[in-house]
């Protein structure tokens, strides 16, 4: 067995450890393997060990593994996505799990409209209200998402986040909390025409806290693939 799929084997086993403890189906949590700065061979070794989704930050980088990497595997994108990156984000990702404005959202739907396509989105909040990060801030979320659900070209299927770092993992449940009553204030409100949120949360420091909170997608590097170069 690879390291690399020793790994998968693990974060796994923790992954269902964790919805169990919190009563749900280990099956309805799924990993995101983040393979920013991972080269393609090693991407193959995770994909040969059973996983097929990954998320990437950088538009650049990631067509280009993408088309190397070829069938089998998905993409979602997790990472600040530049107006001008658009059209090559709508072309390659299943997901793109970082709308956070009107203005990008406008960007993408005219491209998908070109491209006669329809775009999976999630929206990126900033559940800890940080200036340095992207992501709606929480109060302007409900507003966002219904301007976000009257684009044709756009299916808002969830909500992501990446709450302020902090070494104990516990000290993140709040906000993961947080991440979760906001899409559910959003299917009470009926905003999005679903009656299912995806909740992207959790990293390699913390995924077992988000599942535990709600997580149907962890976000998960470090603890896969090792220290990034
Ligand atoms: C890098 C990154 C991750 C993965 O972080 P690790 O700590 O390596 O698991 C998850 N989400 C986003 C948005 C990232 O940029």
């Amino acid at each position: 067995m690879t390291i690399i799929a020793e790994n998968l084997a693990r974060i796994k086993e923790r992954m269902a450890a964790a919805a169990r403890r919190a009563g749900r189906d280990p099956e309805s949590v799924r990993l995101v393997a983040v393979s920013k700065r991972v080269a393609v061979a090693r991407i193959m070794e995770a994909m040969a060990a059973g996983q097929s989704l990954f998320g990437e930050n950088y538009v650049q980088e990631a067509c280009d593994k993408i088309e190397r990497v070829g069938v089998g595997a998905s993409w979602h994108f997790i990472g600040h996505l530049q107006s001008n990156k658009a059209r090559a984000a709508a072309h390659h990702f299943e997901v793109i799990e970082t709308v956070d404005s009107v203005k990008l959202a406008r960007n993408l739907d005219r491209e998908l409209t070109q491209q006669g396509k329809r775009q999976s989105i999630f929206i990126q909040v900033n559940v800890g209200k940080e200036p340095q990060k992207s992501g709606v801030l929480p109060e302007d979320l409900v507003g966002l998402a219904r301007q976000l659900a009257a684009f044709t070209h756009l299916d808002v299927q969830g909500l992501m986040t990446m709450p302020p770092y902090c070494e104990d993992p516990e000290a993140m449940r709040p906000f993961f909390r947080a991440l979760r009553l906001l899409a559910e204030e959003l299917l009470a409100q009926q905003v999005l025409g679903h009656d299912h949120l995806e909740l992207s949360m959790g990293m390699s420091a913390d995924f077992e806290v988000a599942i535990e909170e709600g997580a149907t997608l962890v976000r998960v590097g470090t603890a896969l693939f090792g220290e990034r170069d």
